[in-house]
């Protein structure tokens, strides 16, 4: 009987660099933040710490692509040290370091970043917001009506975090301050808008994650190579971005279920939650593609 050290010896021998360079491709990661790859009770991404390094490593872009708004991404960008391009509000905006790819200076800058608006600027939507509830007379409050105390003990933010989930540029969270009110959301339909719904719901223009994925993926095809995209997100409202690439991952959530009605041919589910499914589905993803050690797109200049 082999032992196990025996049987899981890779059964090939390690590729020669003419194999590697025919396979020469690209790569580009994007994900969801909450859930995915911050664990959804305590905002800690440590267990996916060897996959970014890794990606780090072989200079893989990895874009976030999450609901929280352009001030609280700018913040976890940081922190995790990622100088890649991102898109906040739910494919409401995308943002590029100016000088990330070749071709940018066309694009109007917010906080020295090239900004694509897919989504209705915030002014409009909170416009329309207020006009809609007092025709109705309906018991809603966004956030622009709330003050940070307010916003904080909502959503469990720190006070901190709630001023930066604040600074909206296409949507508008709200409540209803009583009852669900299903004149106010038809309301929002017939005014040709979109809304979510989840603990809060969202007010927003025709906008997804996964329209802004497709045009980040084409800037970066444009650099040159053949570019494989991959993508995660723990809820519904990944599955656009999920169905953008040639890669998907549900990670499980923090209760060990996955997201409802997320699911098509192809989705791979992680094992783990959270960050911890982010690591596995990141590692498999690289030994499967047998990319290890090659370059990743050139239009990265960060890690
Ligand atoms: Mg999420």
């Amino acid at each position: 009987m082999p032992t196990i050290a025996e049987r899981s010896a890779p059964a090939r021998p390690p590729a020669s660099p003419r194999s590697l360079s025919r396979k020469r491709a690209s790569l580009v990661i994007f994900t969801d933040l909450d859930g995915t790859l911050l664990s959804e009770r305590t905002y800690s991404w440590s267990a996916a710490r060897p996959a970014l390094r890794r990606l780090a490593r072989l200079r893989v872009p990895l874009v976030f692509c999450s609901s929280k708004t352009r001030a609280e991404i700018l913040f976890w960008r940081r922190r995790l040290d990622n100088r890649h391009p991102f898109i906040s509000e739910n494919g409401g905006g995308i943002f590029i370091p100016r000088d990330y790819f070749p071709g940018l200076e066309g694009l109007p800058l917010t906080a020295g970043l090239a900004t694509i608006a897919l989504g209705t600027p915030y002014a409009r939507l909170r416009e329309e917001f207020t006009a809609l509830r007092q025709k109705l007379g309906a018991g809603v409050r966004g956030f622009g009506d709330m003050t940070i105390a307010e916003i904080s003990t909502l959503t469990g933010l720190s006070r901190a975090q709630a001023a930066l989930a604040r600074q909206r540029d296409f949507d508008e969270p709200f409540i209803f301050t009583a009852r669900s009110d299903a004149r106010f959301l038809r309301a929002i339909e017939a005014s040709g808008r979109h809304w979510t719904r989840g603990r809060l719901q969202h007010l927003m223009g025709a906008h997804d994650k996964g329209r802004a994925v497709g045009l980040l993926i084409e800037r970066f095809a444009r650099q040159g190579q053949a570019v494989a995209s991959a993508a995660l997100g723990d809820g519904f409202n990944d599955l656009p971005m999920l169905q953008a690439v040639d890669h998907a991952f549900l990670v499980r959530r923090a209760d060990g279920r996955f997201a409802f009605r997320v699911d098509f041919p192809g989705l791979t589910r992680t094992r783990g939650a959270g960050p911890v499914g982010w690591n596995e589905a990141v590692m498999a993803l690289l030994d499967e593609l047998g990319w290890a050690g090659i370059e990743s797109v050139a239009g990265g200049k960060g890690k």
